[in-house]
């Protein structure tokens, strides 16, 4: 003898009780249902049919009495196993249909499929075939809105099919049909009958129960009469047996559904999703696309302007120092750094070279040709000091500075300017103040390096002949010191402001500055400015991460039925919260991209404009994963609802 298949006793449902009325809605049900019976139950509407329905496709539990299962009871088992059940066991069919308004009629029957971790060729094959053989061949890519009652109610028998659908549960499958689909539908449960399904059929509609080859009627929540009560129990039938059944729920239920396909079919949701509300997600979408394009653009601009800074300071070299003279209090004069303290600083162990400056803008005349320039007294120094080596004749020497010969070397463009072109400047005269200087040598173009335009316009005399000639005064302006070792700037300074307090009775007269200190100092204004940049960019991420969880929250809210229609064909809780995440990390992920694209146009236009931007990949990738977490981090509460949702109220839902 056969186990029995179903097993209700005395099952009750009350719906309210505590802020609403108490609604008695079945009074003690009790029947069994045999492998391969054909059952219909009927009852005026409101007598509590599709209560019942629920109770037995597990969609809804009993509020008192026992339910087994093929001898499992039902109120043991969890949502997995109760998850297993409607995807393996049940197939269900409703009234309204309730397909995917998203998805085709390929996907809507493929879906019990995934869930129960199908491989993707045989899923297609296996829809296909179904919606074949139930006429629908030439429509499986239609979504619901495409079809006809009749075609939507027959794909979602297919649906019920997907899996197996040992027992059909078919709720008023002919109540928002014409005669003629009706016809059909009841013609399709009939040969699934007689094929070994099971069928339980749900209708208000005597004739169309009388197809079935038992009648349950129930009034008022409870059985008034059973037509298997007056035959004798059904015989024996082969294909699926109860024990089967139960073997497999105990065995499969745990198992995990094939994560990949599962996965695809995620994100393929999502995308159609995503599609369809293209508008308003584009709208939603655009605080994270500026957080992200903002992140990623002041990063660039603040490396390409370190990266400048990094190039002046190779250009200069970072170990040099400038030394000059200033007021040591208000009311004294200025100090004076005398070239008497250039040779003792000359002679500290710490210091390399050191060179006195003393220079001033004046005129400058070659032939008809009249233009100031700046003209600067130094030692033979320069070219080492200042990285900057001459390219035509050479430097003046040691003897010329000791004696003050009037000989000068020229900066490139002082040449472009005063020279006739191609002519050699070597051995012409120049006359500085009215004074003859003789050219001997040109200096090599420094702008193109230091992005100093300005540096070429220049040109340098010996100290002595600058001093003696030009400027008549005898000590520097400042003085210019590198440190032999540039990774001690500091203790060099330490010891030259030493020596000068010594030689300057103590008094802090003078100035010691060093470029990398001023370029520090500037790449930390730099860097607190990017700070408060990306500040404003995080809190546009915040924004942006908001706006996914308001989206996501209306998706969870306009798609409830979805979400219902997806758990009644197997989906487990944790199945809805992995494609709401998804869809959440996807809409921010697309957020993010876009944000990059949009951040390298700027990032180009930028450069165009001659704005210094260099574009790090660290960055780019650390805010696409900013944006991505975002997603999961805000979509994850509104995932949670929807996986939490009750299945009956979610289908219920309207
Ligand atoms: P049928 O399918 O036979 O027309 P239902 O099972 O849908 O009947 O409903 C039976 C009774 O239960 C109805 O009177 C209905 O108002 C009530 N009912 C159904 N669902 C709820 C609910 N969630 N809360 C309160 N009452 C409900
Ligand atoms: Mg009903």
């Amino acid at each position: 003898m056969n186990a029995p298949l179903i097993e209700l006793d005395d099952i009750h449902k009350v719906y309210g009780g505590i802020d609403s009325p108490e609604v008695q809605v079945l009074r003690g049900i009790s029947l069994s249902i045999q492998p391969g019976e054909f059952v219909a139950i009927v009852g005026a509407s409101g007598s509590g049919k599709s209560t019942l329905m629920n109770i037995l496709g597990c969609l809804d539990r009993p509020s008192r009495g026992s339910y087994r299962f093929a001898g499992r009871d039902v109120a043991e088992l969890d949502s997995d196993e109760l998850a297993w059940l409607r995807r393996e066991a049940f197939g269900f069919v409703f009234q309204g249909y309730h397909l995917i308004p998203s998805g085709s009629a390929q996907e809507n029957v493929e879906m019990p499929a995934i869930y129960a971790g199908t491989p993707a060729t045989e899923r297609h094959a296996r829809a296909a075939a179904l919606l074949e053989r139930l006429g629908l061949a030439s429509r499986t890519g239609n979504r619901p809105h495409q079809l006809s009652g009749g075609q939507q109610q027959r794909v979602s028998i297919a649906r019920a099919l997907m899996n197996g659908g040992h027992i059909i549960l078919a709720d008023e499958p002919t109540g928002a049909l014409d005669s003629h689909s009706g016809a059909e539908v009841m013609t399709l449960l009939d040969e699934l009958a007689s094929q070994g399904h099971v069928i339980i059929l749900i209708t208000h509609d005597r004739e169309v129960a009388a197809r079935a080859r038992r009648i349950i009627e129930i009034r008022d929540g409870a059985i008034i009469s059973d037509s298997a009560a007056d035959r004798p129990p059904a015989a024996p039938t082969p294909g699926l047996q109860a024990d089967d059944l139960r073997q497999r729920l105990d065995r499969g239920a745990s198992l995990r559904g094939a994560w990949k396909g599962e996965l695809v079919e995620s994100l393929q949701a999502a995308w159609r999703v995503m599609w369809i509300n293209r508008f308003r997600t584009a709208l939603t979408l655009l605080g994270i696309v500026i957080g992200v394009a903002s992140v990623v653009v002041m990063l660039a601009v603040g490396e390409g302007s370190k990266r400048q800074v990094m190039a002046q300071m190779a250009a200069f070299g970072s170990n040099i120092l400038y030394l000059s003279g200033k007021h040591a209090t208000s009311r004294e004069a200025a100090g004076l750094v005398s070239l008497d303290d250039v040779a003792a600083i000359a002679g500290l162990p710490q210091v390399q070279r050191i060179m006195p400056v003393i220079g001033g803008e004046l005129m400058v005349r070659h032939g008809n040709n009249n233009q100031s320039f700046y003209v600067g007294g130094n030692n033979t120094e320069f070219p080492h000091i200042l990285n900057w080596p001459v390219v035509e004749g050479s430097l003046f020497t040691d003897a010329d500075e000791r004696s003050g010969a009037a000989v000068a070397v020229i900066g490139q463009k002082v040449k472009e300017k005063l020279l006739p072109p191609g002519s050699n400047p070597l051995g012409q005269y120049l006359l500085i103040e009215n004074v003859p200087f003789q050219i001997v040598g040109v200096l090599a173009a420094k702008g193109a390096s230091s992005g100093n335009q300005d540096s070429d316009e220049r040109i340098v005399v010996p100290y002595s002949a600058a001093a003696m000639r030009l400027f008549g005064k005898h000590d520097p302006e400042y003085v210019i010191i590198t440190a032999a070792d540039s990774s001690r700037v500091s203790e060099t300074e330490a010891a030259i402001a030493h020596l000068m307090r010594k030689r300057h009775q103590g008094k802090q007269d003078f100035d010691l500055t060093n470029d990398a200190a001023l370029i520090q100092a500037e790449a930390r204004t730099q860097n607190s400015l990017s700070l408060m940049l990306g500040a404003i960019a995080a809190i546009s991420l915040l924004v942006g991460g908001i706006g996914v969880m308001n989206i996501m929250l209306m998706t969870v809210r306009e798609r409830t039925r979805e979400i219902g229609i997806r758990m009644a064909t197997g989906a487990r809780q944790r199945d809805i919260l992995r494609q709401f995440l998804t869809e959440a990390v996807m809409l921010s992920m697309v957020g993010g991209v876009t944000g990059i694209a949009l951040a390298l146009t700027i990032g180009g236009a930028l450069l165009l404009a001659d704005i210094a931007v260099a574009f790090a990949l660290p960055a780019i990738l650390g805010a696409f994963a900013c944006a991505v977490i975002t997603g999961v981090v805000f979509g994850f509460m509104p995932a949670r609802k929807a996986a939490r949702l009750d299945p009956v109220k979610a289908l219920t839902s309207v």
